[in-house]
């Protein structure tokens, strides 16, 4: 259980067998962390882990836990969504730290893992949620919609996210804690 930088983040991921990455909000405060995540991204974009390896199976995404590792900005505690997608964010709106981070968080994987920054390897819960059959189209009572959206700009979350990331492997020198 520690605060990891991401050149730990780099560490870890090279010493694990994972094979994609999922981008999660955990519809909490800022600072609540949980162990059903590998990586905890706090408001203030510092990173908590409960595990000091990415093979330890978290319980992030229904049915799709294996050799996935899970990444989770903490905020969205009282956000809500309508049936056609538009967000209200609430009192704990993603941060632009958190954003950042994750995105930092998704270049330091994908260069380590050799991976393309891409929906085959980092898709969102949304993305899941949709594939899996309990997204906001679903009446599923587990209803899940994670990063469908970011207030930083108009857009798919994990098409954001993904996009900055790439920016960060085009620009490493930006890419630090
Ligand atoms: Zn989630």
């Amino acid at each position: 259980m520690a605060f990891y930088t991401l050149n730990d983040i780099a560490y870890l991921a090279a010493n694990c067998h994972a094979n994609k990455a999922t981008l999660h909000w955990s519809g909490g405060g800022y600072t609540n962390t949980s162990p059903h995540y590998h990586l905890n991204i706090l408001g203030d974009g510092r990173v908590w882990s409960d595990f000091d390896s990415f093979d330890t199976t978290g319980q992030h995404t229904w049915h799709r836990n294996t050799g996935n590792i899970g990444i989770s900005i903490l905020c969205c505690a009282d956000a809500s969504v309508d049936t056609e997608g538009n967000v209200t964010w609430g009192n704990y709106p993603p941060t632009d730290e958190q954003v950042d981070k994750m995105a930092m968080i998704v270049k330091t994987i994908a260069d380590v893992k050799d991976w393309n920054i891409d929906k085959e390897h980092f898709k969102t819960h949304n993305d899941w949620a949709l594939i899996d059959g309990y997204s906001i189209y679903d009446n599923d009572p587990d209803m899940r919609w994670d990063l469908i959206a970011l207030p930083q700009e108009d857009g798919d979350g994990g098409a954001i996210i993904r996009g900055k990331a790439i920016w960060y492997h085009c620009h490493p020198e930006e890419c630090k804690d």
